[in-house]
C-alpha cells in the first residue's frame, strides 16, 4: 500500500493571502517529494491548540507567520542558534515528540542578495530600517555574511538601541562592535545596502531616509513585496539608486531554507521566484 504524503502547512492569522503553498508545491514538484502543504488559520488565542491538532494528525512541520512567531519560539523544545538570537521562530520541525524551532528569514534575505541579486555582502556597510521581528532576524545572518557595519535605525529610537544592546550582549565582541543604533535623524556615513524592514509600506508610506544617505547606495531592498513598487522603492528610484528590489526573493529563499530543513534537499529558487513575479504582475490592475 502506498504511504501517505508527508504533511506540512503555514499557520497564521490572517492566512488566506499566503503564497507559501504555491511556493512549496513548486519545490516539491521540482525535487520529487511526496508531500502536501496547506494553509492553517489559527484563532488569535488558539495557536498552541492548532499546532497540537496538526501534529496529532501526523503533520511533519510548519511555517509560522504573523502574529505567531514569538509564540512558536516559546513552543519549541529546542532552538537553532539563529532562532535563539532572533527571539522568533518561522519554521517548526516535528521530530518524534520533540519540536525544533528555526528562523530562516535572515538566511533567506542573505541568499536572495548574494545569489539572485548577486551583490556580495562581505565588506558592505548596511543600513537597516526598523527594529521589529523581521529586523531582529536578519542581524546575525548579515554579520555572518561578513558585512563591515550594520546600523539599525527605528522610528522609536529606543527600540533600536535596545535591540543592539540585547544582541550585542549575546554576540561575540567582534560582531557586537560592528553594530550601531539610532533614530532616523542619526543616519550618517556611507551606506552600500539599505534594507527596509519596517511595515510602513503596508500603508504606502516610506520611512524618512535623509537625501544624503542615498549617495553610495548600490541596493535598496524593501522586505514588503507588492505588484507595484512600494513607497520606499519609489523613494529609492527618485534618489537614483541603481538597484531596487522588494521582498519577494527573500520570501522564496526563506521558504527554500525551511524546505531543506524538512526534506533534506535544497530546491532551486530562481524558477519559483520568476513564476511568482509573473503571477504578481498579472494580478496588477491596469492603469
Ligand atoms: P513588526 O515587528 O510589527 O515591526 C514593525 C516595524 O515597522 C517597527 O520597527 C516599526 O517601528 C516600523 N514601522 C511601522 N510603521 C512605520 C512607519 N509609518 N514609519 C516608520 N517605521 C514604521 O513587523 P516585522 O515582523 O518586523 O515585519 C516588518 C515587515 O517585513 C512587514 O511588512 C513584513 O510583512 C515584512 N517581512 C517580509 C518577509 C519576507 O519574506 N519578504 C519576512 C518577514 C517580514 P516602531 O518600533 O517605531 O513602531
Amino acid at each position: 500500500m502506498a504511504s501517505k504524503p508527508a504533511r506540512y502547512a503555514v499557520v497564521g492569522n490572517p492566512i488566506a493571502h499566503s503564497r507559501s503553498p504555491a511556493i512549496h508545491a513548486q519545490f516539491a514538484a521540482q525535487t520529487d517529494q511526496d508531500m502536501v502543504y496547506d494553509r492553517l488559520l489559527a484563532p488569535l488565542d488558539g495557536f498552541v491548540a492548532t499546532v497540537s491538532a496538526f501534529r496529532a494528525e501526523g503533520g511533519r512541520g510548519l511555517n509560522v507567520t504573523l502574529p505567531f512567531k514569538t509564540e512558536a519560539f516559546r513552543l519549541a523544545d529546542s532552538l537553532s542558534p539563529r532562532a535563539a538570537l532572533a527571539g522568533a521562530v518561522n519554521t517548526l520541525v516535528f521530530d518524534g515528540d520533540r519540536v525544533l524551532g528555526d528562523n530562516t528569514d535572515g538566511a533567506g534575505l542573505v541568499d536572495d542578495i548574494e545569489h539572485r541579486i548577486r551583490l556580495p555582502l562581505a565588506g558592505a556597510r548596511v543600513l537597516l530600517l526598523g527594529a521589529g521581528g523581521a529586523a531582529r532576524g536578519v542581524v546575525q545572518p548579515f554579520l555572518a555574511a561578513g558585512i563591515e557595519h550594520l546600523m539599525i535605525v527605528n522610528r522609536t529610537a529606543d527600540r533600536a538601541h535596545e535591540l543592539v544592546r540585547d544582541l550585542g550582549a549575546r554576540l561575540p565582541a567582534a560582531d557586537a562592535a560592528r553594530l550601531s543604533a539610532g533614530g532616523f535623524d542619526a543616519i550618517a556615513g556611507s551606506v552600500h545596502i539599505l534594507v527596509n524592514a519596517t511595515s510602513a509600506g503596508l500603508a504606502d508610506a516610506s520611512p524618512p531616509v535623509p537625501a544624503g544617505a542615498w549617495s553610495d547606495v548600490r541596493l535598496a531592498l524593501d522586505m514588503v513585496y507588492a505588484a507595484q513598487p512600494t513607497a520606499f522603492m519609489r523613494a529609492a528610484a527618485e534618489a537614483g539608486c541603481p538597484r531596487i528590489e522588494d521582498g519577494l526573493g527573500m520570501l522564496v529563499s526563506q521558504a527554500a531554507e525551511s524546505f531543506a530543513l524538512w526534506r533534506g534537499v535544497r530546491p532551486a529558487t530562481l524558477p519559483v521566484y520568476a513564476m511568482l513575479r509573473e503571477q504578481l504582475a498579472a494580478a496588477r490592475p491596469s492603469a
